[in-house]
């Protein structure tokens, strides 16, 4: 790549990087849709967006219409975990070959990344498919404000695709051919308040009762099976009442639906008990993300990811199942081949100390390409 073409996409990142957006941040979301929708049609490429009220818009962009191939897809998502301010006033930074930001790698270098490789293989008059390059809002709370729609957007896209690459950030030689699926709950407990001082045990306190309760749920989780992490917690008011009420937020991680409906399943069970008298627990469903299965297709997408590796001179990639979730598994589920984590190589994500590897764009990006080229 040339240099005045990397810096292009290097500017176009840092400028996305400093619109911050927070998945329930719509309005930031659609001032970013608008800075890309801009720029990949100053690229010539096609656009199509997609409105949604509570979540951003999504965005898909093409380097042409399909007529009889079916187009490649690319992946990416457009929100991020950090806050409005969590990096400081200057909200991008670079040290040496490291670009610092929020989304920086997650997943911002990916929409970078997707839009260079379409600028490539815009220009390959030997290429026989479209190149698609689908930009979701709400990939990071598991499509909470885009809801089925937003789903349905993915899987019906992704079912008119020859393959599908997502580019969420990557780790040196590997890819992601699987993906555990997240089930999110709440848990709310509800007790009785009193004065501190005069009423104490006229009280049931829910805070007591939620400590039992993260100690029987977090008990659950297993090294090799069903994991149950407690993130959030909120109860009472101020010290001197008896807690009446408590929540706790908690994610747990599965490798296959029969897992999700067991663990499902077990929350339910465990609402219907309670340890301190007065007290009673609910559990409420906050979102599901179902897992990205491995399967045959995604490995056999592998084997060419590798090949056009090879052809560059590379070293073999290894497919990995990952811990976290991702679009991917709606793409897996429409029964296209998908692999997961092609971006920018990263470190940090989700921490203030993110950071992507600008360095690693040219390899990337060629590789796609080249694997693109043999579908
Ligand atoms: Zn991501």
């Amino acid at each position: 790549m040339n240099t005045e073409i990397k810096n292009k996409y290097i500017d176009f990142l840092t400028s996305i990087c400093k619109i911050e957006t927070p998945s329930d941040n719509k309005a930031n979301i659609d001032k970013m849709v608008d800075f890309i929708q801009k720029f990949a049609i100053e690229q010539n490429l096609q656009t199509e967006r997609f409105s949604f009220s509570e979540a951003g818009d999504f965005l898909l962009i093409k380097t042409r219409e399909c007529e009889n191939e079916k187009p490649i897809l690319l992946m990416a998502h457009m929100d991020t975990v950090h806050k409005i301010g969590a990096f400081g006033d200057e909200v991008v930074s670079s040290v040496d070959n490291w670009l610092y930001g929020p989304g920086v790698m997650d997943c911002k270098g990916g929409i970078a990344l997707g839009l260079c490789v379409m600028e490539r293989l815009k220009a390959d008059s030997n290429l026989k498919r479209p190149v698609y390059f689908l930009l979701t809002s709400d990939e990071e709370v598991s499509s909470r404000f885009s809801g089925q729609t937003g789903k349905d957007l993915i899987i019906d896209t992704a079912k008119r695709a020859a393959a599908v690459f997502n580019l969420e950030p990557s780790r040196p030689r590997s890819v992601t051919v699987g993906r555990k699926g997240i089930l999110k709950m709440r848990a709310e407990i509800f007790g009785v308040a009193a004065h501190a001082g005069n009423a104490y045990f006229d009280g049931a306190s829910a805070i007591k009762e939620a400590a039992h309760m993260v100690l029987e749920i977090e008990g659950l989780s297993q090294r090799e099976g069903i994991t149950y992490n407690c993130g959030v917690i909120n109860g009472g008011t101020v010290p001197n009442t008896v807690a009446d009420k408590c929540s706790i937020d908690i994610d747990i991680r599965v490798s296959s639906m029969e897992e999700m409906q067991k663990a499902e399943q077990t929350m339910c069970d465990l609402s219907q008990r309670n340890v301190v008298e007065n007290t009673h627990r609910t559990v409420t469903v906050m979102s599901k993300r179902p897992p990205m299965m491995v399967n045959d297709k995604n490995l056999q997408l592998l084997e060419k990811w590798n090949i056009a590796a090879k052809n560059l001179g590379m070293d073999e990639f290894k497919g990995i199942i990952k811990g976290g979730g991702s679009d991917a598994a709606y793409t897996v589920m429409a029964g296209t081949p998908t692999l997961c984590s092609c971006g920018p190589i990263g470190y940090g994500e989700h921490t203030r100390n993110e950071k992507v590897d600008l360095s690693t764009f040219d390899d990337i990006a060629e590789l796609i390409s080249n694997t693109i080229k043999l579908i």
